[in-house]
């Protein structure tokens, strides 16, 4: 193996503070059968621009690799073909995706791929079982496509194909995969048969990363390391998701792990939502992340800037992401994590996974949910309100946008910089206001959706916010 650049001096598979002995994904030292496409007449020339342009994608030079068989490979694992490193430099086909960090800027599959079928005929036992799971794992998560396994022929239906295969090779390497090109998912991945025997989660988290790699996906740890072989930064940050290296804290970690239980974390769901996502919900994406992905939760008061709400905390079935100056203990947002309705004296009842809004005491302490957009698009925005408390009286509902498409009104006590489209008092038990409209919104802009408590105090003012965001046509 030719090494691009020297290693950092020390030792590329453990990671001695954690005390636990882990297994890198892969120094590519491997040579399958690859579709890069080389051509031996004039691979240096090529090997030499796909280097150029992943510097160019400001990819640190310790991420790259180049194997055996001439092969570009990035933080491992990761080959990345010509076409692939073009788009990643913005230099062909790129899109104005501005996250780099767990996803590229370019190199990203295409929006109107709907199923990503995937092969696994090769694989028996618990690395079929492990298949299955991880194809599991992104059919969980909302995602823009579906990936459906298929034994023989692909279905007609299938818009891209990536096949599962597997190797011998008696190396640290567990597997590896490629960045997508021409808006097509890489169209394999291959195991270390070598590592077949370390069970169903451990498989479950290799095959959920090399399909993650695939689909494009970076790996989530290139701002600080946990793994020795990916380094330096190169990465724009997705909100939710750890700026520094955290050990467990990933899926798509450069390096895995035997205790892993092979499911996604929840800054890979943060991730998954920005990058992959195209329906977004409010309370079933609910998380412990602040912001997580394309939602934050916090507060503000009447005309104010919005803060972020710095507690998260669970008391039995009810999370609270609250927190706020004075009197404020109930202003948040309530989510009932539980599949049973919750009553409460007084008449209160939090149905199954239902989000709440609950305002603070004073008139002017509102409760605030955002959406981001995560990239400029159209988006069918709906959202009802509904008071839920059996003694409600008056609460009061808003939303207000930045974005350049929305048509709104700037009163003395909007938030600076937005414009208000919504507003409406809910008065009394199971009043309910419902806004659903197509939205043009830029990456960034932001619907600020807010509840105030309609002056009258903060008793019985829990608002349950139903509020789904899709991503459509325009
Ligand atoms: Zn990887």
């Amino acid at each position: 193996m030719k090494t691009f650049q020297a290693r950092p001096p020390h030792s590329p598979f453990t990671l001695g503070s954690l005390g636990v002995p882990r297994i890198a994904l892969g120094v590519l030292l491997v040579s399958a059968c690859a579709d890069v496409d080389d051509d031996a007449h004039d691979l240096d020339e090529q090997t030499q621009e796909i280097i150029d342009n992943l510097l160019a994608a400001d990819i640190p030079e310790s991420q790259i690799e180049v194997d055996d068989d001439g092969r570009v490979v990035m933080g491992g694992d990761l080959i990345v073909g010509l076409q692939a490193s073009r788009e990643l430099a913005g230099i062909d086909g790129s899109s104005s995706q501005g996250f780099r960090q767990y996803g590229f800027t370019g190199a990203t599959i295409d929006p109107a791929i709907d199923e990503i079928c995937v092969g696994g005929s090769a694989l028996g036992g618990t690395l079929s079982n492990a298949l299955d799971a991880a194809i599991v794992n992104f059919n969980d998560e909302n995602l823009r496509f579906v990936m459906t396994r298929f034994a023989g022929s692909p279905p007609g239906s299938c818009d891209a194909i990536i096949t599962a295969g597997t190797y011998y090779a008696d190396t640290q390497v567990v597997g590896y995969s490629c960045a997508p090109s021409y808006g097509m998912p890489c169209s394999f991945l291959q195991l270390n048969l070598k590592y077949a025997n370390q069970g169903l989660d451990y498989l479950e988290h290799l095959i959920t990363h090399e399909l993650g790699h695939a689909v494009g996906l970076h790996h989530s740890d290139v701002y600080a390391p946990v793994c020795p072989v990916a380094a330096g930064s190169g990465a724009s940050h997705i909100p939710g998701t750890p700026t520094t290296g955290q050990p467990y804290g990933s899926i798509m970690n450069s390096c895995l792990w035997a205790s892993t239980t092979g499911e996604w974390t929840s800054s890979d769901v943060a991730a998954l939502q920005v990058l992959l996502g195209d329906h977004f919900d409010a309370a079933e994406q609910f998380s412990d992340q602040n912001p997580n992905g394309v939602w934050s939760y916090g507060y503000a008061n009447v005309g104010g800037e919005f803060t972020a709400s710095p507690t998260y905390t669970q008391n039995g079935s009810i999370v609270v992401r609250g927190g706020g100056p004075n009197s404020d203990g109930w202003r948040g947002l309530h989510h009932n994590v539980s599949t049973e309705a919750l009553g409460y004296s007084g008449g209160l009842v939090m149905e199954p996974h239902a989000l709440v809004m609950h305002p603070g005491n004073s008139v002017d302490a509102l409760a605030v949910l955002r959406f981001t957009a995560p990239r400029t698009a159209c988006y069918d925005v709906d959202v009802t309100w509904t008071n839920i408390d059996q003694q409600a009286t008056n609460t009061w509902v808003w939303i207000y946008t930045n974005a350049a498409s929305q048509e709104g009104t700037v009163y003395p006590f909007t938030p600076p910089g937005f414009k208000e489209i919504l507003t409406h008092g809910l008065q009394g038990h199971g009043a309910s206001t419902t806004f659903s409209e197509t939205m043009a919104l830029t990456s960034g802009e932001v619907l600020s959706f807010e509840v105030g408590n309609g002056g009258d105090g903060y008793f019985n003012d829990s608002v349950r916010i139903e509020l789904t965001v899709t991503e459509t046509s325009c």
